[in-house]
């Protein structure tokens, strides 16, 4: 099987200020400066607004820069809207799309999650793809297909392990403090491989790395991690305390 290296990705949400550029992602810099041997690569999604503060504060360190969403269109009349390219022009490497947030307060649909993620291709980015199901879906025995419909439908075009990673967030696991279990969430990874590997093929399937997302915290994360379709987590709350979000990526087998 390919080796996949584990991805420990912060979403800020609509949290933090200019205060967070040093105190948050200058401190993750750092941290990650006098670590010698580094088993993950580490990502922080700062509000667009800090994007270009936050690239130029860990500019040189391994440290790695992203938005939470960018427009379907290279530009235009949008307005309040940025786009991909946009985003890698403030130094962003990767972005999150399709995040439930923006799923339940904007409506986005997964074809407009695809060409979101396609504009981020096409801008060079690296898409990071949320899917994942309600509380409601889980309960009535939705979950695998409501997942595999998300997946297949957000996808982009030209998708391959280096331009795109999939965050699996059950909606009722985010910022509520209830984690899906090891199994739960490795139920789900494996049929996302599975999924990947009938439209990418086997090779690219197990090279791309699938992060969970969802109440992930230092106390969770080893096991959530230990499981062999789980490449990484998708952070929000325990991503803006630097001590939490550290803890996380050390528990990186
Ligand atoms: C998220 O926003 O992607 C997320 C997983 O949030 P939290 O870790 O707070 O549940």
């Amino acid at each position: 099987m390919t080796a996949r290296r584990p991805l420990i990705a912060g979403n800020w949400k609509m949290n933090g200020g200019l205060a967070q550029v040093d105190g948050l992602a200058g401190a993750l810099a750092r941290r990650l400066a006098d670590t010698a041997e580094r088993p993950f690569d580490m990502l922080v999604c700062p509000p667009a607004t800090l994007v270009a503060a936050v690239a130029g504060e860990v500019l040189g360190s391994p440290l790695m820069v992203g938005g939470q969403d960018c427009h379907t269109a290279e530009s235009g009349a949008h307005t309040g809207d940025i786009a991909a390219a946009m985003l890698r022009e403030l130094g962003a490497s990767h972005v999150i799309v399709g995040h439930s947030e923006r799923r339940a307060d904007h409506g986005e649909d997964d074809a407009t999650v695809k060409a979101k993620a396609e504009a981020a291709l096409a801008a060079g980015l690296v898409a990071i793809v949320c899917i994942g199901e309600t509380l409601a879906q889980r309960d009535a025995g939705e979950t695998l297909a409501v997942n595999r419909r998300q997946l297949v439908g957000s996808l982009p075009a030209g998708a391959t392990p280096a331009n795109t990673v999939i965050a699996y967030e059950p909606v009722w696991a985010i910022g509520t403090g209830r984690t899906a279990s090891p199994e739960q969430a490795q139920e789900v990874h494996a049929m996302i491989r599975q999924v990947l590997g009938e439209s990418l093929g086997a090779e690219a399937a197990g090279a791309m790395r699938l992060l969970y997302g969802g109440s992930m915290k230092p106390g969770n994360a080893a096991e959530l991690m230990a499981q062999p379709d789980i490449d990484g987590g998708l952070i929000g709350g325990a991503s803006l305390k630097v001590d939490d979000f550290w803890a996380i990526a050390q528990a990186v087998q």
